[in-house]
């Protein structure tokens, strides 16, 4: 793929964002005489359809004639417009990325491309443009100049040599000038050289936390990361660190980073979305204060976004910080020393659009490509990177098993729900068991924090007649799915309504069941019910705003969250509560209790990584407790006090629990141990989906590689309306990725897949409803 420099490329493959559907892999063009020469990756504008209308696009390929599908005829092939240098050409290796995750996850190239560089790039927002002016090399033999603009001549000749040229608007205000008019006429009559720039100046910079000393690693983390180092210089290889949570993990990146930095490349730094908190940059950044630092941030403004892009491509050692697509920050090709994945097992690091790619798998790739190692790190590896650390010996496992010095492993007690809810005797619904109650009561007498999970939003999920004949309860109107009832703050009355969680819609709440006219009841569980209780119970902090809810209702934006976590931090807050949001990598030593209000949210999903999720969530949210000398204890309210994922989490026993989970995946011919793809068909006639499915069965079935595989017969989805069009999936299993890829290669060129609107391919899926 790499350009012959002695050759002249005829020929561009372009992945332009629109038109896609029938180019797949990008329209042929090509390169005209004149044109200035053009490499992989280059932005270019190409001519597009009938009418020739001009569209951006990047060059995913350069060649001669073998770009020609041969259908064409040579002379019919379109010329290119124009390169734009504006904008720094894609890295190589990004572009062969993009081309491995059209191919393999299914998706129109142009897409891929679009999905890969920020919008505020593309667009180029923040860019600003202006003219600086200089003395022209010659000066026109003019008699007599005014004397104000011979003191726009002088003043420019003072100015310092490293500053030249100098910005038009710095000099009108040097000479005390009302316009710019005399600094125009100079350039006009040739006494001075205009020079257009453009930059992007968006002047942010994470907090910098007190740097204060590295800790001196256990020994435990210096044998992880020696023998990670020793794997350095060797090209690509795969590292899957397991440390129970509070081992520090990020020690050992640090110091894994520290060694790569100094030896002059840069390093990628992926965490999930949520974990990106001012804490993570600013302990970064506190660390390397001499290395630049990029970080790609959903807090960020869009002109803040494309500058800190522009700091990840330019040369030089650094470190590149970021959620997901960060794995495709423009470093280049030759400079990449180590990818590092954090908190590897995330469902985050999944895309749930096309390109519907995974961020590790990506990471996994381009490691490969740029032959550098890749750390991935979890306390609850995902059972894909366990099996292929332990059965498959593709990475390499590295284990951390004490907590750091200080840090206390949490005690997790298991509460059975059933029995905690009748001990209280005033009837009323609590969330909140005694034991829970008590623990949190005694937390906050020892001026502790304290931790409450409940993975659902809102008030309560089910709004139904309480008339068991009658059997009503408030459905969607667009959804497969029941309303949920949210209170909402307007103005200062309490408002109440409904909200599909699914496509958003909302409602009123009804007063009366429409079939039968009975009051109905509202039960199940909120995050706002539980604030509601937890109000209750302790009247003085929440009439001091010492509790915080943390959902995607009350953290619309990132910097809310980090707000709240820094609130948290100082302890201004004494109780968070939250979803899933607070489960993850919090690093707070006052948090002396972790309650979950029911572990059971995820259990009962019909996904067989119900028990995964289950187990990763109780686990990840007890280890936020115990991160000082404070014996941290944990409490996980179930109706399911025996359900295994549960009862492993509450053991602290991980390797168990994946034997375990693993040996049942490879007996169902489930992941990891085959590979899964999920096409769902959607569509607004629940009859003309399912015919859809069905034909896109039989073709399936018909390819070359379906004996190979195994293709399950279409079936409605868990969900099967969203948003009025209804859902049909078909699964296809196969027990290597070698043949799953060679299924979905002989689909894509009998163009199965090529309605992106109606067919969704999810190649590795995460979750399945
Ligand atoms: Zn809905
Ligand atoms: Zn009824």
């Amino acid at each position: 793929m790499t350009q012959p420099t002695d050759q002249r490329m005829e020929y561009a493959r372009v992945a332009v964002a629109r038109g896609i559907d029938h180019a797949p892999d990008g329209l042929t063009y090509r390169v005209p005489d004149g044109l200035d020469p053009v490499t992989l990756g280059d932005c270019v504008t190409v001519p597009l359809g009938r009418g020739n209308s001009p569209v951006g696009g990047v060059i995913v390929a350069l060649g001669g004639s073998e770009l020609l599908d041969g259908k064409v005829r040579a002379t019919s092939i379109k010329a290119l417009m124009s390169v734009d240098r504006t904008t720094a050409p894609m890295p190589g290796i990004v572009v062969r990325l993009a081309q491995w995750i059209s191919s393999y996850y299914c998706a129109p190239i142009g897409v891929t491309i679009a999905s890969m560089t920020p919008t505020a790039v593309r667009k180029g927002i923040g860019r600003v443009h202006s003219q600086a002016v200089d003395l022209a090399p010659v000066q026109p033999a003019v008699k007599k100049l005014h004397p104000n603009r011979q003191a726009i001549l002088e003043r420019i000749a003072r100015w310092p040599a490293s500053e030249r040229p100098v910005d038009v608007d710095a000099l009108r205000d040097a000479c005390t000038l009302a316009t710019r008019a005399p600094i125009l006429a100079l350039v006009k009559s040739g006494h001075l050289t205009v020079v257009a720039r453009s930059s992007v100046q968006a002047k942010w910079r994470a907090t910098v936390l007190t740097a204060g000393s590295a800790p001196v690693l256990t020994p435990q983390q210096r044998a992880v990361v020696d023998s990670i180092d020793a794997s350095r210089n060797s090209g690509f290889s795969q590292h899957l660190v397991h440390g129970v949570t509070g081992a520090g993990k990020t020690e050992v990146y640090l110091n894994l980073a520290r060694n790569v930095l100094e030896s002059g490349r840069s390093v990628l730094f992926l965490v999930p979305e949520i974990s990106l908190t001012p804490q993570t940059g600013g302990r970064i950044a506190a660390r390397f204060p001499s290395y630049p630092m990029a970080i790609l941030h959903s807090g960020l403004t869009a002109a803040q976004r494309h500058e800190q892009w522009i700091v990840a491509s330019r040369p030089g050692a650094k470190i590149v910080i970021g959620a997901r697509s960060a794995v495709f920050a423009p470093v280049g090709d030759e400079e990449l020393g180590l990818i590092i994945v954090d908190e590897e097992h995330d469902q985050s690091y999944k895309q749930d659009q096309a390109p519907r790619y995974n961020g590790r798998d990506v990471a996994i790739r381009r490691a490969q490509l740029a032959k550098c190692p890749i750390v991935m790190g979890s306390a609850t590896p995902s059972m894909e990177s366990w099996f292929n650390a332990t059965t498959k010996g593709i990475a390499t496992l590295h284990r951390l098993p004490d907590r750091a010095p200080g840090l206390r492993t949490p005690r997790v007690e298991i509460v059975d729900f059933r029995r905690e809810s009748m001990l209280k005797k005033d009837r009323r619904v609590h969330l909140v068991g005694p034991t829970l109650e008590t623990a949190l009561r005694q937390c906050f007498d020892r001026a502790g924090q304290a931790v409450v999970l409940l993975n659902r939003r809102g008030y309560a999920n089910w709004i139904a007649c309480p008339d068991q004949g009658c059997g009503w309860n408030m459905r969607c109107d667009h959804c497969e799915a029941g309303m949920v009832v949210h209170h909402a703050a307007a103005g200062e009355r309490l408002a109440t309504f409904t909200r599909c969680h699914h496509c958003q819609t909302e409602q009123k709440v009804p007063i009366r069941c429409p079939r039968c006219a009975k009051s109905v009841v509202i039960f199940g569980l909120g995050t706002q019910r539980v604030e509601e209780e937890l109000d209750r119970l302790f009247p003085d902090l929440s009439a001091h705003g010492r509790i915080a809810r943390v959902d995607g209702d009350t953290m619309r934006h990132a910097s809310e969250f980090h707000e709240t976590l820094e609130r948290f931090g100082r302890g201004d807050i004494r109780l968070l509560l939250g979803t899933q949001m607070i489960a993850k990598g919090l690093d707070f030593p006052n948090v002396q209790v972790v309650g979950v209000i029911s572990a059971d949210t995820a259990l009962n999903l019909p996904d067989f990584r119900a028990s995964e999720r289950t187990f990763q969530l109780v686990s990840q949210v007890s280890g936020r407790c115990g991160r000082s000398d404070h014996a941290g204890r944990a409490i996980i309210q179930t109706f399911e006090p025996t359900a295994e994922p549960i009862l492993a989490a509450a053991r602290h026993d991980y390797v168990g629990f994946a034997r375990a989970e693993i040996s049942v995946r490879q007996r169902y011919g489930l992941p990891p141990s085959h590979r899964l793809t999920r096409i769902i068909v959607r569509h607004t006639h629940p009859n003309t989906a399912e015919q859809i499915a069905h034909d896109l069965h039989r073709a399936i079935l018909a390819l070359d590689g379906a004996r190979d595989a195994v293709v399950r017969d279409p079936t409605p989805c868990a969900i099967a309306r969203i948003a009025d069009r209804w859902r049909f999936q078909i699964e296809l299993l196969a027990s290597t990725p070698a043949k799953m890829q060679s299924l979905l290669a002989a689909a894509r060129s009998r163009e199965l897949f090529h309605n992106g609107e109606l067919i969704a391919v999810d190649v590795d899926p995460v979750a399945l409803l």
